[in-house]
C-alpha cells in the first residue's frame, strides 16, 4: 500500500534502530506495550490525511463517511468494553482527556482532591507548572507508611477541604484502587468523582482490577498502556455530561481529531474485547507477582511490599544507589525502566531512590513467570553491580521470545 514503504533514507535508519532495541531489550517501563501488527496498520494508515472537526454525523468537512464508520467503530466498542454510558475518543492524549474531563465537571479555581505526585500521581493530576495546577486548586491525599492509600485519611481530608471534584488514579500506585470506597467519601463531602485508569484499564477491560466506571461521573485513560492500543486518549462518561464533554474536547480544546490514532483504537478496543485479551491481563499481573517476588528474594525492597497489579515501585534507600545509577546501570545491558520517586522520598526527582518495573510489554512478548524470575535475578545483580554476563542473559531472553516475527 501507500504507507508501507518509507523512502526518507535518515528516517528509516531511526526507524530501524528503534525496531532493532525494542526487539533486543527488555521493556519494564510500566505506561509501554506493543501495539499488534493491525493496530500499527491502522495507525499507520490514509486516516492522517483527513479533516473531521465535529462529531459522526456532525462535520464541518465534507467526506467524512468512513470518518464516521471508524469513529463509531471506536466508541461502540469502548461502550461494550467499559460498560459505559458515553465514549469521547478524540483526546490526542492522557493529558488532554484529563483537561477535558476537569473541564466538564469543574469551572477554574475550583478545589480537586487528588494523588499526591510524589506518592505515584500524575503531573496532570495538580503539579504546579502543569494545565491542571495552574487552572485549579489541587490538595492532595497520599500513600500511608505502609505504601496503602489509607482511606480513613482520604476521607478526613476530604471533611476538611471540600473539595468539588475527587480523583483516583495513578501513575506509579502498585495496589489496587478501591473506586467504591473513593465513591462513598465523594458523596459524603458533596464531590464529583473521577477516576484516571490510565495505567489500569487494560486490567479492568480484562476483569482484573475493579472497575471505576460504575462509581464515577467521568473516567478518562490513555489506550496505549496496559490496554495496548494506539498512543492516545479517551473519555468515558455518564450521558449526562456527554454534550458538555463534546464541546470542552472539541472546539473546547482541539481542532481536527487524529484520525489515524482513532482507527488504531477502534482495532486495539476489538482486540481487547477478544476472550484472548482476558487471558493477558491475567498474565500481566502473574508476572508481576512473579516479578515482585523474586526481586524480595533477591533482596531489594518493594513500595507496599509487593504489587496487586502491572507494577511495582523498588524503594532503593539503604541500598548505596539511586534510581538514576540503576537505570542507567539496567539500560547498559539491555533493561529498560525509568528511575521514579518513592514516597517519602529524600532525592530529587532527577535522582530519586526508586525504579519503576512493569510487566505489560513482557507479557505481550510471552514471557511467564520463569522469565519473570530470570530478569528479577538480572536485576538484583545489576543493583549489586554485579553486571558481568547480564547483556548476554537478556539477549537470550529476548531471542526466544521474538517481537514482531
Ligand atoms: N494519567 C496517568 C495516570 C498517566 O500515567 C499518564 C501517562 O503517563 C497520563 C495520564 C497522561 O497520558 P499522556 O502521556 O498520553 O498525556
Amino acid at each position: 500500500g501507500p504507507y508501507t514503504e518509507v523512502v526518507d533514507a535518515e528516517v528509516q535508519e531511526a526507524l530501524d534502530g528503534e525496531l532493532e532495541r525494542q526487539r533486543t531489550t527488555i521493556e519494564l517501563i510500566a505506561s509501554e506495550n506493543f501495539a499488534s501488527p493491525a493496530v500499527l496498520a491502522a495507525q499507520g494508515s490514509v486516516m492522517t490525511n483527513k479533516y473531521a472537526e465535529g462529531y459522526p454525523g456532525r462535520r464541518y468537512y465534507g467526506g467524512c463517511e468512513f470518518m464516521d464508520r471508524v469513529e463509531l467503530l471506536a466508541i461502540n466498542r469502548a461502550k461494550e468494553l467499559f460498560g459505559a454510558e458515553h465514549v469521547n475518543v478524540q483526546p490526542h492524549s492522557g493529558s488532554q482527556a484529563n483537561e477535558a474531563a476537569y473541564a466538564t465537571l469543574i469551572e477554574p479555581g475550583d478545589k480537586v482532591l487528588s494523588m499526591d505526585l510524589a506518592h505515584g500521581g500524575h503531573l496532570t493530576h495538580g503539579m504546579k507548572i502543569n494545565f491542571s495546577g495552574r487552572t485549579y486548586e489541587f490538595v492532595h491525599y497520599g500513600v500511608g507508611e505502609d505504601g496503602f492509600i489509607d482511606y480513613d485519611r482520604v476521607r478526613e481530608i476530604a471533611l476538611r477541604e471540600r473539595p468539588r471534584l475527587i480523583l483516583a488514579g495513578a501513575s506509579a500506585y502498585p495496589r489496587v484502587l478501591h473506586f467504591d470506597r473513593f465513591r462513598e467519601i465523594a458523596d459524603e463531602v458533596g464531590a464529583y468523582f473521577m477516576a484516571d485508569m490510565a495505567h489500569v484499564a487494560g486490567l479492568v477491560a480484562g476483569g482484573v482490577h475493579p472497575s471505576p466506571v460504575p462509581h464515577c461521573e467521568v473516567v478518562t485513560t490513555t489506550t496505549h498502556k496496559t490496554l495496548r492500543g494506539a498512543r492516545g486518549g479517551m473519555v468515558l462518561c455518564r450521558e449526562e455530561f456527554a454534550s458538555r464533554l463534546g464541546s470542552r474536547v472539541f472546539p473546547g480544546l482541539q481542532g481536527g481529531p487524529l484520525m489515524h490514532a482513532i482507527a488504531g483504537k477502534a482495532v486495539a478496543l476489538g482486540e481487547a474485547l477478544r476472550p484472548e485479551f482476558k487471558d493477558y491481563a491475567r498474565r500481566i499481573v502473574e508476572n508481576a507477582r512473579a516479578l515482585a517476588e523474586g526481586l524480595m528474594e533477591g533482596g531489594l525492597k518493594l513500595v507496599s511490599g509487593g504489587t496487586d497489579n502491572h507494577m511495582m515501585l523498588v524503594d532503593l534507600r539503604g541500598s548505596g544507589i539511586t534510581g538514576k545509577e540503576l537505570e542507567q546501570r539496567l539500560e547498559s545491558v539491555g533493561v529498560t525502566c525509568n528511575k521514579n520517586m518513592v514516597p517519602g522520598d529524600p532525592e530529587p526527582p532527577t535522582v530519586t531512590s526508586g525504579v519503576r518495573l512493569g510487566t505489560p510489554a513482557m507479557t505481550t512478548r510471552g514471557m511467564g513467570p520463569g522469565e519473570m524470575r530470570e530478569i528479577a535475578d538480572i536485576i538484583v545483580r545489576a543493583a549489586r553491580g554485579e553486571t558481568d554476563g547480564l547483556r548476554r542473559r537478556v539477549l537470550a531472553l529476548t531471542e526466544a521470545f521474538p517481537l514482531y516475527a
